[in-house]
């Protein structure tokens, strides 16, 4: 067979050559075991917790490096494309922070546009480079077509991620399938020359060398040595549109686009063979590759399940609406990616997490599980230090978004709500009573007259016994007190109506009380609050102010 004349028939269209591209995209001059990385995902709809999890570690290993982080955006699959997709994608890492210093961002009339010399980054833009690639491995013999009818060409059109990436099965109907491709490899010039004469599309397999009963060795850099049978099958380079399937595309762009570590999900490793192969027949070296383990949650029995799309907290804008901060975010992210990140932060806690040297060595191999609740205690850490302004900032933020009438009201008393967001911050122990904005709202909603309403019920007390106790306080209060004279008030009560002042006495005989001063301050919380948990009595009464104060009280004892 001819394969020059083979190369110039299949692709006539294709009149650069590899070495073209070759300058066009040279290689990267940067410093000494500088890593480029990339997060490449397919734009069908939003990013997945986990694959947030790559991008940490991509962006980690290459800014820690000095090397290049870059973003692609992987098209080529069209049927499984989402409207405005590769747009979210990127304003929803921009929230999280992810700066990529090239690759695929929005241009200003909201297209995706290049940034960099190696672009372009949306793959569907880059067919002409692909052919010429192919064209290449057709003229050396490495590539053949397969002309397809009608009904095939639908099959090779499905071919999408899903099932590129599956192992194929050569037992039972395999048999026939492998002397099928045998078959196809024995097509003529002649053939060739009438199939295209007849218009007739074709699909572009690779002539695989590979003997599936051999092992080929690979060091993956988180799985570590591993041992996979070799690629025997004539898998699809390019798709009868012309467009590449993800193995080719990935071989392709990775080299041009000089990644030196390929992180991606180790869904891909049964692929690896066929990239290796790839890579190997293009004369390319191939690049480190780090196959990430999934991210799993205990199902209601106590299993381990892989974070599915359905699940709460697996796409990144779940985050947003329960109201994480997106810095909460990334610390939980930074602890499921190196185990001793927790520890190196409580030693540095006020470094960003930008400091802390991420290892691949430790991380997960078999998979790491996502958690809520050790999400909710990071954030908690994390909120707890930020100012009562800042706290209301996002807290308005997030309202604005997801709770109109809380932002109306929050803007309506901004005073009084971080005045009520600096209660217990600030100094060595500050309070850590939310994780979300939507907990903060939780927290001072009863701050605010439409949002403030009984919730506790008091117990164990007589409606006489809690009016007595609060028509004193309210008789007795003065705004002008601090808050030792505001609890000797409390206490003085408590007295006159024979409860215990002193809780040490009282836990010894209860029996002798019908009460103690908790419970006096727990009628007095109950009626300003709503609630049987609240923060400091007096801070709380002095945000009120005296009037709205003795008002909710007043009002309390009335309606029982
Ligand atoms: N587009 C591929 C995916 O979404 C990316 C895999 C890779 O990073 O190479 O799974």
């Amino acid at each position: 067979m001819n394969t020059e004349l083979l190369a110039e028939l299949l692709f006539p269209q294709i009149t650069k050559s590899v070495e073209d591209y070759e300058s066009q995209y040279p290689p990267r001059n940067l410093p000494e075991g500088a890593k480029v990385t990339r997060f490449a995902p397919s734009p069908t709809g939003f990013v997945h917790f986990g694959g947030m999890y790559q991008v940490m570690i991509g962006e980690r290993l290459a800014h820690q490096s000095g090397g290049v982080f870059y973003l692609r955006i992987e098209d080529t699959d069209a049927k499984r494309e989402v409207e405005g997709a590769a747009q979210g994608v990127i304003k929803t890492l921009a929230h999280y922070g992810a700066e990529f210093d090239e690759g695929a961002s929005i241009g200003e009339d909201g297209s995706i546009v290049s940034k960099g010399i190696y672009g372009p980054h949306k793959q569907s833009q880059r067919a002409e480079i692909y052919q010429t690639y192919a064209k290449k491995l057709v003229k050396e013999g490495k590539a053949y077509p397969v002309f397809t009818t009608a009904q095939e060409l639908e099959e090779a059109l499905a071919v999408d991620k899903k099932t590129e990436n599956k192992t194929k099965d050569w037992s039972a109907t395999a048999e026939e399938t492998r002397k099928e491709m045998l078959a196809n490899r024995e097509i003529t010039l002649e053939q060739v020359q009438a199939e295209l004469a007849a218009g007739h599309p074709f699909v572009l397999r690779i002539l695989s060398d590979g003997d599936g009963e051999k092992k080929v060795k690979v060091v993956d850099q988180i799985k570590g040595a591993l041992e996979l049978p070799e690629n025997d099958e004539d898998f699809v380079l390019l798709k009868s549109d012309g467009i590449p399937t993800y193995h080719f595309a990935h071989a392709v762009d990775d080299h041009l686009m000089g990644t030196t570590h390929v992180i991606r999900g180790e869904e891909w490793l049964p692929s690896l063979p066929k990239h290796l192969q790839l890579f190997r027949y293009l004369g390319f070296r191939a690049p480190k590759y780090l196959h990430t383990a999934q991210v799993l949650r205990l199902d209601e029995n106590g299993n381990k399940k892989k974070l599915s799309k359905r699940d709460m907290g697996a796409k990144m804008e779940d985050y947003d609406a329960l109201g994480y901060p997106p810095v909460s975010v990334i610390e939980y992210l930074m602890t499921l990616l190196n185990s001793n990140y927790e520890e190196w932060h409580a030693a540095n806690p006020t470094l960003p997490y930008t400091e802390f040297p991420v290892t691949i060595k430790k991380l997960s191999t078999s998979g790491c599980l996502f958690d809520f609740n050790k999400l909710d205690d990071v954030s908690k850490n994390v909120i707890s230090r930020m100012t009562a302004e800042e706290v209301y900032a996002y807290v308005l933020a997030w309202a604005k978004e997801y709770d109109a009438p809380f932002a109306e009201t929050l803007e309506a008393y901004k005073d009084r709500a971080v005045a009520a967001f600096a209660i217990g911050r600030g100094g060595k122990k500050p309070r850590k009573d939310f994780a979300t904005w939507a907990e903060a709202k939780k927290f001072i909603s009863f701050f605010f007259p439409s949002y403030y309403t009984i919730e506790d019920e008091i117990t164990g007390f007589a409606k006489e016994d809690i009016k007595a106790a609060l028509t004193k306080f309210e008789a007795t209060y003065s705004e002008a007190d601090d808050s030792t004279a505001w609890f000797d008030k409390v206490k003085a009560i408590a007295e006159e109506l024979g409860y215990c002042s002193n809780m040490k006495e009282y836990k010894a005989n209860p029996d002798a009380y019908p009460g103690n001063v908790g419970d006096i301050s727990t009628f007095i919380r109950v009626a300003l609050t709503g609630r049987t948990n609240s923060p400091d009595l007096y801070t709380v009464m002095q945000i009120l102010g005296r009037e709205e104060a003795l008002s909710r009280i007043h009002s309390y004892y009335e309606g029982l």
